[in-house]
């Protein structure tokens, strides 16, 4: 007799996220504080993993997402075309306090946009938004890119954890939804 367990049912969702931005915005570390609530202050946690998988919560029922870093190709704008083959959602980064990184997110979603075999559930994320002071792109600006781009928009801080585990939440959740129409 067949017997599938809750939790093996719950594990049919496996959803493919992929973190991309420039280097140093904070995409490991929005990773480690969302897996693993760590926070690293020099940059040691690009080095290293491929992806984590992680289980979130959807409305009560648990999905799970394979979370893939870019272990640091960014940085020779190296990133493969296997790093987004497959991806159904991603998060894209730029650090609120560095201009340069929020100008450079245009070619990011390019990037995805080319590389990817369907349309990506993206969010734009303006990390540390902790350094208040050293603010170079306003919220506005943010939320006008992302409303004409078709994406989420949210402000984080791995440091302080503000809106983490929202940001991945919001991704995950809107694949689910959108999959769990087509299925019915
Ligand atoms: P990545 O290259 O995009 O993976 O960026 P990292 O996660 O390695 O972070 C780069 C640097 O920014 C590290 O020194 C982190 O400690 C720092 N950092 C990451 N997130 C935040 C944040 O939310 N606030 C602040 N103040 N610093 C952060
Ligand atoms: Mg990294």
């Amino acid at each position: 007799m067949a017997f599938v367990s809750e939790e093996e049912k719950t594990n049919d969702y496996l959803f493919k996220i992929v973190l991309v931005g420039d280097s140093a915005v904070g995409k490991s570390n929005l990773l480690a504080r969302f897996a693993r609530d760590e926070f690293y202050s020099n940059s040691k946690s690009t080095i290293g993993v491929e992806f984590q998988t992680q289980k979130v919560d959807v409305d009560g029922k648990e999905v799970k997402a394979q979370i893939w870093d870019t272990a640091g190709q960014e940085r020779f704008r190296a990133v493969t075309s296997a790093y987004y083959r497959g991806a159904v959602g991603a998060l894209l980064v730029y650090d609120i306090s560095r201009r340069q990184s929020f100008d450079s997110t245009g070619r990011w979603l390019n990037e995805l946009q080319t590389h990817s075999d369907m349309n990506v559930v993206t969010i734009l994320v303006g990390n540390k938004s902790d350094l208040r002071d050293a603010r170079e792109v306003s919220t506005a600006e943010g939320k006008a890119l992302a409303e004409a781009q078709g994406m989420f928009f949210m402000e984080t801080s791995a440091l302080d954890s503000s809106n983490v585990a929202a940001a991945f939440q919001t991704v995950v959740k809107e694949i689910y939804n959108i999959l769990s129409k087509k299925v019915m």
